[in-house]
């Protein structure tokens, strides 16, 4: 995605673009693909921008997840943050914590789930597990 469809998800929630935000918005797309934590973001623009609070950091992904832009899931109370949007599995390895997106046929789970009468608004997929690595060298 373009720089422009980050700000104007922030714009149209009236948020003035500021160098900490841009600074935020950076981040997340430095980490496209990839799943990220409001701590991370805030660990690591806090060098450049010094004056950055945490909650600075939470408001924007905040926005940014309510205007459909990134998607959200938790894992163990942590709340992680990524820009694919599209329906996709999330799965965690329980030895090196990494996460990985995974192809999961979507449009079938979800309209599984509508035929009983439901409407999905949001769905999040985590499948827990062993990663690859840590299958094949699981001493490493
Ligand atoms: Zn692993
Ligand atoms: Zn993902």
């Amino acid at each position: 995605m373009e720089k422009e469809y980050y700000i104007d998800s922030l714009k149209k929630s009236n948020f003035k673009i500021t160098p900490q935000r841009l600074c935020i918005i950076d981040y997340v797309m430095d980490n496209t693909p990839g799943h990220f934590t409001a701590d991370e973001i805030f660990n690591n623009v806090k060098g450049k921008e010094p004056t950055i609070t945490l909650a600075t950091v939470y408001n924007i992904l905040k926005a940014l997840h309510s205007a459909g832009t990134i998607k959200s899931f938790e894992i163990n109370g942590t709340t992680w943050f990524e820009t694919n949007t599209e329906f996709h599995g999330n799965f965690i390895c329980a030895n090196c914590g990494k996460i990985s997106d995974v192809d999961v046929d979507g449009d079938s789970l979800i309209s599984s789930v509508e035929t009983t009468g439901f409407e999905v608004s949001e769905a999040n997929l985590l499948i827990k597990g062993l990663c690859r690595d840590c299958r094949l060298h699981p001493n490493a």
